[in-house]
Order: structure tokens, then sequence, then C-alpha cells
């Protein structure tokens, strides 16, 4: 292995968005603190600590809810054990109602080169039911902010089939997303997880989504003004300025290997037995003490078997406008699909086709 993709993950945020299922805390004071040195310190006793990274990408929770000294501390250490190769990309994600020119400048000054902005939705109703800390003209300040700090590359999340939203008002979000000029778009449909307030809002019948026909034309919506402005759909839910698609996660979804640091990261890595997956301990005390302790610091992992790689490598390609080659898939389940109109083939690749992309967990069954 000459380089790798680097996931750090910070476990924080400034409250808890009602739908979100991530591995986040409310916390803030001394436990950021120890958690990002206990991060730096993961870091430096990696068992992978040398290798060249091809990406790097903080995620979380809010890595900007860190203060910038903390940020920079664990951002150091992964430099230190991880010397990015020529062009490589390095991301962070961050919070409109978390970031000011002052930080985005340390970030970019200290080498971050993309920032991935949780703008979520443009209608300040839609952010205060998603508990978001932000309002809108946040994340215009934000990208303002981003952009005078020297970034270039910048991304926006934008969820859609919220409550009660419409689909003019989804429109509405396009425009105001469109017109801040983003190299990147990802897009997420709310879906409500066990665990979490939407999901006993849900059982109590106080959430109504767009029903499923909507959500399809709220997706279309989106891939057709993607489309006129110049975005290329590389991913079923990611939107592109040609080149600038995002690196990091298409090593995820090439399954390329990938570190992962801090509570609750997920790795996956080559060993001698096979691909190692590993799942770090997810609460911030836990964690920080099986640092300090020198214990294990995942409490889960597991060796891929050859054939649950190539599941995986076929549920993530089909995702991608690439797709996957052919001789990958059952001719004869492959001719289903076709048949279905979900898939076609060019070029020794099958590609999902416009009606298959929103069918691609059923076309990925049909194929494995
Ligand atoms: S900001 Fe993101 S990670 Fe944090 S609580 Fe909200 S959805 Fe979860």
């Amino acid at each position: 292995m000459d380089s790798l993709a680097v996931y750090v993950h910070i476990p924080f945020c400034p409250s808890k968005c009602g739908y979100c299922d991530f591995n986040s805390y409310a916390q803030t004071g001394d436990i950021q603190t120890l958690t990002a040195n206990a991060i730096a310190e993961e870091i430096r006793r990696s068992p992978v600590f040398g290798i060249p990274a091809k990406t790097i990408f903080f995620g979380g929770g809010t890595p900007t809810y860190l203060s910038e000294a903390d940020l920079l501390t664990v951002f150091e250490a992964v430099l230190d054990a991880h010397p990015p190769v020529e062009g490589a990309e390095i991301t962070s994600e961050a919070n409109p109602g978390t970031v000011d020119a002052s930080k985005f400048r340390a970030m970019r000054q200290a080498g971050f080169n993309r920032i991935s902005l949780g703008a979520q939705s443009f209608d300040d109703g839609d952010l205060k039911r998603l508990d978001r800390v932000h309002q809108s003209g946040d994340i215009e300040r934000a990208v303002a902010a981003a952009r005078e700090a020297g970034f270039d590359n910048i991304n926006l999340d934008l969820m859609f089939a919220l409550p009660n939203q419409s689909r003019h008002a989804w429109n509405r979000n396009l425009d105001r997303a469109m017109a801040l000029k983003p190299e990147h778009l990802s897009l997420y449909c709310l879906t409500i997880e066990p665990n979490t307030a939407f999901y006993k809002k849900h059982l109590r019948g106080e959430i109504t989504q767009p029903d499923d026909e909507m959500q399809v034309e709220m997706y279309e919506d989106c891939h057709a003004r993607c489309t006129a402005e110049g975005f290329e759909n590389y991913e079923i839910s990611n939107f592109s300025k040609p080149g600038l698609e995002c690196k990091h996660n298409l090593e995820y979804w090439y399954g390329n290997p990938y570190a992962g640091y801090g509570p609750g990261a997920v790795g996956c890595l080559p060993t001698a037995e096979g691909v190692m997956r590993y799942t770090n301990l997810k609460l911030p005390e836990r964690y920080v003490t099986a640092v300090d302790e020198g214990k294990p610091i995942f409490f889960e992992s597991e060796i891929l078997s050859r054939e649950s790689e190539r599941l995986e490598r076929i549920m993530l390609g089909l995702r991608l406008r690439e797709g996957i080659p052919t001789e990958w898939t059952n001719p004869t389940d492959l001719q289903r699909t076709t048949h279905r109109g979900w898939t076609e083939t060019t070029n020794g690749r099958v590609r999902l086709t416009s009606a298959g992309r929103h069918f691609c967990s059923e076309v990925a069954l049909a194929l494995v």
C-alpha cells in the first residue's frame, strides 16, 4: 500500500439534530480537548503510520465545533503520520453556524483545501424543524467567508423530502444553493432512523414527509437543475463540476483502503489475514480512557471474506456513473434487470439507467 485515504471523526456538535443517528454528542469543554489529544495519540500509534495520504477527510459530528487549537492539534498529527501526496484532497465538514472567517483562514493556511458545508436547507422553518443551529443566512455568510479564506472547492449538503416540504419549496432551495456556485452538491433524502428524536415523533404521527412519488420528482428536479448548471451526476446522490468529484468518497466507493481515527471512526485496512474493517469505541470518554491506558481502541473488527468484498464492490460500484464491469455479474440476473429497464451495458460495464437510479438497492440485490 503506497498511499491511502484518511478519515478523522470529530464526535461533537453544538446540539443534536432530531434526525441524526451519527456518532455525535452535544458536549463542550474539556472533553473536546481531551478527545483531540487522544485522537492525535491514536494517529501517532497507527499501524499505518508513515503511509502517505491520497485524501484526508475530517467528518463528524462537526469538526469546526472544535476550537481552532484542538482542530489543528489533530490535523498536524495527521500530516505527520500521513504526509499528503501531491494534489491530495483535504476536506473538513463544517456547520454554517460554527465557522467564521478567522477559523476558515486558519484551516486554509494549515492545508485544508476543501470544505463540505452542512447547509441542508435554505428555509429557516425547515432548519428549525431539523433542530439545526444555523439559519439560512449563515450558509451564505459561511460560503463567502470560505471563499475569502481561499477555498475554491466547496460542497453543499442538501436534504430533501423534509417534513411538509413542497416541491416548490425544494426548488427554491435549489435556486439558493446554485446562486452560491458550489463546486459540489451532496443530496440526502431524509430517512427516519430508529433511536432518533424524529423516530419518536414519527411514531406519534407528528411527521409527514412527501410521498414516494414526490420524492422521485424532487430528485429529478435536482438532477435536471444540476445538469443544466454544468454539474455531473457521478454518483447517485452526488453532483460535481467536471474533475471536482469528492476523491475521498470515491476511495470508499472503489473499495480502497482507508484509516479511520477518532471515536466511532470506521477503518478498512489490509492485514496478513485479509482486509480488516474495524470500528472505534464510540463514546468520547471511553475512547479517551482506552487511548490513555493503551487498551484496544476499536470495539469491533472483522476480516472481510472475498464474497462480502465482492458484494460491497457491486453495491457501491452501481451507485457510480461508471458502473461495474459486466464480468462481476451473472448474465441471467443482468438480463432480468435490463429487461425491467433498470440497467444498461456499454463497453463492458453495467450502469443504472435513469429509471434504475430509483431502484439501486433492488438492482444490487438482483445482481449479487
Ligand atoms: S450537525 Fe450533523 S452530526 Fe451534528 S447532530 Fe446535526 S446531523 Fe448530527
